[in-house]
């Protein structure tokens, strides 16, 4: 099988995460994160054939200056001859993309004007593909976006019970993300279950820093928890999740908020960090929790109940579970919460075989729950950069 390298790139407002994946075999040769874009002492970390390094660049240096070092990195160690493309991570698609794309003049417009539905996000991602493009040009760039795998939800999934008209003139409506990771950890579960070209309920737990989930009918997505913005749904590291609407209303009235306060407040002070008023990061909240600490314990236990209230409401979408899979930070290494999920939903007939949840931790896969179990859960861990170096390459082979 000959080697077909793309370099991945997953670009944020200031940071670059990086690697340079063979999409034949899965290998990955190259991994970095170029980070502090644009602000003082920004580095470059990198792993390369098991040693990792750090490279620093001067104050102010920014996404164009961090490819440029990308490049030059890439050639000395001789990396760059057998590159076939450039995939990027692009957060929305907004309905235009149902599926990765070449990128062209058209379709960078497209992303732009999806810019509304996610400003934080797509202009970054457009950074990222401008300076790849000028410093790879010789390379197919390609576009992969994490809401395209949910764009075969039907209008009753994916419409707010808004005037119509909001939809229609301003595209408001329910998106849903991590779509590359649902993809991925569906179709493995779905292999590894020998349920391929059978009819299959699949629910995807996807918890790390963000957490969705998803509804995958026979491969494809019919719902997901996440909506017009990564916002929706569960609770997460530091984003509430679902709340009353009305909340908005009595923030601004009674607590005299901004606009851009809620929005902080919704996405960056909630969350796990918001309950215990400790931290964002799940393995803390755990210590602390087993400690004894009290609103640790308290955030565990919202999350938890919220997750399984949310999988047991995705029966509907299905029509059934016959497997959970947990994926992600979260969901590859906390026995914790994998327990007290499954066991919460002990009454669809999941049992939990604590033996197997505690092996599957540390990229480690495999079902949790005990033989005769139905539904069955299991641990997978996801690989989106995997599914991006073999969309582009797969687009790169058919021009
Ligand atoms: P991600 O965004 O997928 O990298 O996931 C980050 C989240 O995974 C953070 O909340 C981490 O605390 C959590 N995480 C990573 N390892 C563990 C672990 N061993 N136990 C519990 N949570 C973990």
């Amino acid at each position: 099988m000959s080697s077909s390298h793309v370099l991945v790139l997953n670009c944020g407002s200031s940071s670059l995460k990086f690697a340079i994946i063979d999409s034949n075999s899965a290998i990955e040769h190259l991994s970095g994160l170029a980070e502090r874009l644009g602000e003082a002492s920004p580095q470059i970390k990198y792993k390369f054939n098991g040693k990792k390094h750090t490279v620093a660049l001067a104050n102010g240096d920014a996404h164009e200056v961090a490819i440029n070092q990308l490049v030059e990195l890439v050639k000395s160690l001789k990396l760059d001859q057998q590159l076939v493309a450039v995939g990027h991570r692009v957060v929305h698609g907004g309905e235009h993309f149902t599926h990765s794309a070449l990128i062209t003049d058209t379709v960078l417009e497209a992303i732009k004007q999806t810019a509304t539905l996610a400003p934080l996000h797509n202009p970054a991602n457009l950074l990222g593909i401008t300076a790849a493009s000028d410093a790879f040009s010789t390379l197919p760039q390609v576009a992969v976006f994490d809401t395209a795998f949910h764009q075969t939800m039907e209008p009753q999934a994916f419409l707010y019970a808004l005037p119509y008209e909001l939809y229609k003139k301003h595209s408001i409506r329910r998106y849903g993300f991590h779509g590359t990771s649902h993809y991925y950890v569906s179709a493995q579960a779905i292999d590894l279950l020998g349920l391929k070209g059978k009819p299959s309920k699949i629910v995807t737990a996807h918890l790390g820093n963000g957490c969705s989930i998803c509804a995958v009918k026979d491969g494809k997505s019919v719902d997901t928890s996440m909506g017009l913005t990564p916002l929706e749904g569960l609770v997460m590291g530091t984003r509430s999740g679902d709340i009353d609407p009305g909340l908005f209303a009595y923030l601004v009235n009674q607590l005299n908020y901004t606009a851009s306060q809620i929005d902080t407040l919704l996405n960056k002070e909630s969350g796990l960090l918001g309950i215990s008023e400790l931290s964002n990061d799940c393995r803390t909240i755990e210590e602390s929790a087993a400690e004894g600490h009290t609103q640790a314990q308290l955030a565990l236990d919202i999350f938890c109940f919220r997750l399984a209230k949310q999988i047991a409401s995705f029966a509907v979408p299905l029509g059934g579970i016959d497997a959970l899979v947990f994926t992600g930070g979260i969901g590859e290494n906390s026995d914790v919460i994998r327990a007290k999920v499954v066991n919460q939903l002990s009454f669809l007939g999941f049992k939990l075989n604590n033996e197997s949840n505690l092996a599957a931790r540390f990229g480690n896969e495999g079902v949790i729950t005990d033989q005769d179990s139905t539904p069955l859960a299991l641990v997978v861990p996801t690989n989106e950069e995997l599914v991006i170096a073999q969309d582009a390459a797969k687009l790169a082979e058919e021009l």
